[in-house]
């Protein structure tokens, strides 16, 4: 009797249900290889529909994609919490501590908001002074807060880099423009967006992020480059930078800190190689928004779901590589896009190689509502493929 070979993804989002669909996709017999899928709850979302819960477009409870068991058939579900990863006894232990061996690896755990990261953040979100969307939940409270905003200082802060979607705070405050717009309080209300970035978009090139300051612009909200937040004064409604500077608001809405939900090797982002999405460990690999990837051209790749999406592919295939199914590695494509909403039911998108030399020339489209059309029906395929398609792999 031959011992079946064990390949476990951690992670049950974009990331980790790609790689799913990337195995089956593949063709390569699985008739000797186990997978086991671990979550700890096999509910996840499509992070571009949290603006849409706080612009009002959408419900808290609409958000989250659970895959139905047609969709995970010929798989071993774990339904648990991550604790630890061992990379010599090759074993993942959950909270539970119950302990799962594999030959082969994919960490897909993501990413996790870090709000008591600044100092100040999170009794201002007690306070009811700071608000944020990176949760269902937190995007609810937004919608609460923006639509009984009757004018003033509206701030939008970007607490640190990376973070989960480059586009995500621009087109919050273009959102909430289009909020206050509709409710009347638009006049009456100054936006400005505070970022640790030079630029809106850094990965994309020196276009896009031009562009969507102009966007901005246009939309009468004010951008400020290269300011890192100290504190945060929630009680008397002021944010402290780190050059000394301060600035007012009567709301604020901010992109929380993040961290690895779950990490490898100490602390911090776990770093792969740049094509193979390996980690330093064989047989280990790590993608999506849990990875830090540097380009060819020195510049961060996006915390997006195409990246987790790429990733997955080659982490797949390479998985499969290194158990002796296939005689081939498949390197990350840079391949990306990512769609902006603009209000009034429209997006832009920015598309290109993220790999390109000697930097990324993306450029930005002007908004349509053909565009935004695209992004609901992103929503609805993945939705489709995971909460109505039969048998993923088998
Ligand atoms: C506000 C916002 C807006 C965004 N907008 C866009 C956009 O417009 N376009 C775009 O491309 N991307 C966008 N994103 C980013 C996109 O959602 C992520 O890049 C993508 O989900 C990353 O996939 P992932 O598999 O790495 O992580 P996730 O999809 O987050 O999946 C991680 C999974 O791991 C599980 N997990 C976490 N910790 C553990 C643990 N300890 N044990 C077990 N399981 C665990 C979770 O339950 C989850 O199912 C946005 C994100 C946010 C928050």
């Amino acid at each position: 009797m031959t011992t079946k070979q064990q390949v476990v993804i951690l992670g049950a989002g974009i990331g980790g249900l790609s790689v799913l669909k990337e195995l089956a996709d593949t063709g390569v017999s699985m008739d000797d290889v186990d997978v086991t899928l671990v979550d700890e709850d096999f509910s996840h979302f499509l992070g571009f529909t949290l603006p849409w819960v706080m612009r009002g477009w959408r419900e808290e409870d609409s958000i989250p994609i659970r895959p139905n068991p047609q969709a995970l058939q010929g798989i071993t579900t774990v339904t648990g919490s991550v604790r630890r990863v061992d990379v010599d006894l090759r074993t993942v232990t959950l909270t539970d501590s119950t302990v799962i061996s594999f030959d082969a690896l994919v960490i897909a755990t993501g990413a996790r908001n870090a709000v008591d990261a600044i100092p100040g953040l999170q009794h201002a979100v007690d306070a009811g002074t700071a608000v944020h969307y990176y949760s269902a939940a937190a995007a609810a409270d937004a919608h609460r807060a923006l639509s009984s905003f009757t004018g003033g200082k509206l701030m939008f802060l970007v607490t640190s880099a990376p973070y989960r979607c480059p586009v995500a705070p621009y087109e919050g405050a273009l959102l909430a423009a289009d909020l206050l717009q509709d409710n009347g309080s638009r006049a009456a209300t100054t936006i400005d967006v505070y970022s640790p970035e030079k630029q809106p978009m850094p990965s994309a090139g020196p276009y896009a992020g031009q562009e969507l300051i102009t966007m901005l612009a246009g939309n009468g909200i004010d951008f400020h480059g290269e300011r890192n937040v100290a504190t945060v004064d929630g009680d008397n409604r002021r944010v402290e930078f780190t050059d000394g500077t301060t600035a007012d608001f009567d709301l604020l809405v901010f992109v929380p800190p993040h961290a690895p939900a779950v990490t490898l090797d100490g602390d911090g982002w776990i770093t792969v190689d740049p094509t193979t999405m390996q980690t330093c460990h064989p047989g280990i690999f790590a993608i999506g928004d849990a990875t830090t990837v540097t380009s060819p051209s020195g510049r961060p790749l996006p915390k997006a779901a195409i990246f987790a999406k790429n990733g997955a592919a080659a982490a797949a295939q390479n998985a499969l590589h290194y158990l002796g199914k296939t005689n081939y590695d498949d390197p990350i494509s840079g391949e990306g896009y990512c769609f902006i909403d603009t209000g009034s039911h429209t997006s832009a998108q920015g598309k290109g190689d993220f790999f390109g030399l000697p930097h990324p020339a993306i450029h930005l489209t002007a908004p349509s509502t053909a565009l935004h059309h695209d992004k609901q029906r992103e929503e609805d395929d993945w939705r489709a493929l995971w909460e109505s398609t039969p048998a993923a792999v088998g």
